[in-house]
């Protein structure tokens, strides 16, 4: 099961999902594949959220909550 932090990017001014289990590099990326260094990340998930990072989590609660069933 994935783990998702949010944090908000100093490059556009807009809080992303990334793994919660990413090891620390010198660049992160979110799951909207948006990179950014690991120093301009902020530790707050206030802001404006991104829209496709909250699309795509979306989609992965969607199918944790109600699993597609075999047909
Ligand atoms: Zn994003």
């Amino acid at each position: 099961m994935r783990q998702w932090r949010w944090q908000r990017s100093g490059y556009d001014e807009r809080v992303h999902a990334f793994a919660a289990d990413e090891r620390p590099a010198s660049f992160v990326e979110a799951v909207c594949s948006h990179t950014v260094p690991f120093a301009r990340l902020a530790r707050t998930h206030a802001g404006t959220r991104c829209l496709k990072c909250l699309l795509i989590v979306g989609d992965d609660l969607v199918a944790r909550v109600a699993p597609p069933t075999p047909s």
